[in-house]
């Protein structure tokens, strides 16, 4: 018989009744070291005061009204996101996927302004992740997300990681955009090279194609700068944001500049709950702490210091463990053993991993997470790893 619960998660049998940093309380009291934070979302750690404070102020006061209006804390934290990055303009979703939606639509509204309604197509790459919509999937490409939902929304083309020859050559005069994540998340906490994120943007310059980043899962904070294409020193047309802006709270983003948006005038997008005052007001207190320079140096100095410990877990446990890779606290460790294998070591010694593609478990913990708690989550994987080797055979 179906559960009430539609199944499409493979769900682990946890269930945690309260949360506190990067601390979670298992309903029978045991206490789980989070390195997941619900997949790079409690940003600041679970029940932050702040947040907490921020969130029942406001709904104490008002929850939803319709963007037929003024709100004010929507201008708050729109006008936070637009001081901080190369964007001009921000319009708020509830989720990545709905970032997704947007980015496409924005970038080929563009082309049709300018008078070239045929520019549609949007470069993608294998392994990426963008979200479950059917635009989201089709940008994705992957059987896995794809089979069984056809027909596909057309206009997607995946290109190879990696692979600068095959993308030159894909570009043309029908090329909307190229959709990339500056570190790929479910595909395996891969980063895109500095450079090569640089060459993306002089090809675009070069063929007047515009840049979408997703930093649904890299940004606000999480490599140790507000947004992880800032390393690269270069800035998008369109970016994706959502996870971490709003701490637990359900919020994503589009952030354009003026020009790329210029296509979206009244009436040609919308969301119900899109930036009611209670995500966003919770958004702009995220903001608040993680765009401070001091919080993204600290988010820095601490991502070396589980680097490091990192490199020695693997190196101790070679039949484990291959290697880190990553940036900030967007970490993976690349298995020898099935990945869901270490996951499941982690759940006996009370410690939260994510699993990811290419034989990876991802650390993402809180952005706060404190040196001690670094520690502690070494003491912890370091035993899933002496559990997992028990049951190698020699
Ligand atoms: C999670 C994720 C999404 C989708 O976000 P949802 O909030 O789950 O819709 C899109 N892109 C990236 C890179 C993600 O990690």
């Amino acid at each position: 018989m179906i559960p009430s619960v539609l199944p499409t998660y493979n769900r682990a049998d946890l269930t945690f009744v309260s949360g506190s940093g990067v601390w979670l309380t298992e309903a029978d009291g045991r206490r789980f070291l989070d390195l997941g934070a619900g997949i790079a979302v409690n940003a600041l750690g679970h029940a932050h005061p702040a947040l907490v404070r921020v969130l029942t102020e406001q709904a104490g006061r008002l929850w939803h009204v319709s963007n037929l209006y003024m709100i004010p804390e929507q201008e708050a934290l729109a006008d936070a996101l637009v001081d901080a990055t190369f964007a001009d303009t921000v319009f708020f979703t509830n989720s990545g996927t709905e970032a997704c939606e947007l980015a496409v639509k924005m970038a080929r509204k563009y082309w049709f302004e300018k008078g070239q309604p045929d520019r549609t197509r949007i470069l993608t790459f294998e392994g990426a992740f963008h979200g479950r919509s059917s635009a989201a999937i089709a940008a994705a490409g992957s059987e896995k997300m794809t089979k069984g939902f056809a027909p596909l929304l057309p206009g997607f083309t995946q290109l190879p990681w990696g692979d600068h020859d095959a993308f030159r050559a894909a570009i043309d005069k029908t090329v909307a955009a190229i959709l990339i994540e500056p570190i790929q998340g479910e595909g395996g906490i891969k980063p895109l090279p500095d450079t090569c994120l640089k060459g993306l943007r002089k090809l675009c310059d070069d063929t007047g194609t515009l840049l979408i980043l997703d930093e649904v899962q890299c940004g606000m904070g999480r490599t140790g700068r507000l947004f992880a294409h800032e390393w690269a020193g270069i800035a998008p047309d369109i970016m994706m944001v959502a996870k971490g802006i709003g701490g637990g709270f359900p919020l994503g983003a589009v952030l354009a500049t003026e020009d790329t948006a210029s296509g979206m005038t009244a009436g040609t997008h919308g969301s119900t709950y899109g930036g009611n005052p209670l995500g966003c007001a919770v958004g702009r207190e995220v903001m608040r702490h993680v765009a401070d320079p001091a919080f993204l140096a600290e988010v820095g100095r601490k991502s070396a210091l589980l680097r490091q410990k990192l490199e020695g877990l693997v190196a101790s446990h070679p039949g484990v463990f291959e290697s880190v890779r990553g940036t900030g606290l967007m970490l993976g460790l690349v298995c020898r053993v099935p990945n869901t294998d270490v996951v499941r070591a982690g759940y006996a010694e009370e410690v939260l991993t994510v699993p990811a593609a290419e034989n990876v478990i991802r650390i993402l913990p809180a952005l706060t997470i404190g040196d001690d708690e670094i520690a502690e989550a070494l003491t912890r994987l370091e035993r899933a790893a002496q559990r997992v080797a028990a049951h190698e055979p020699a």
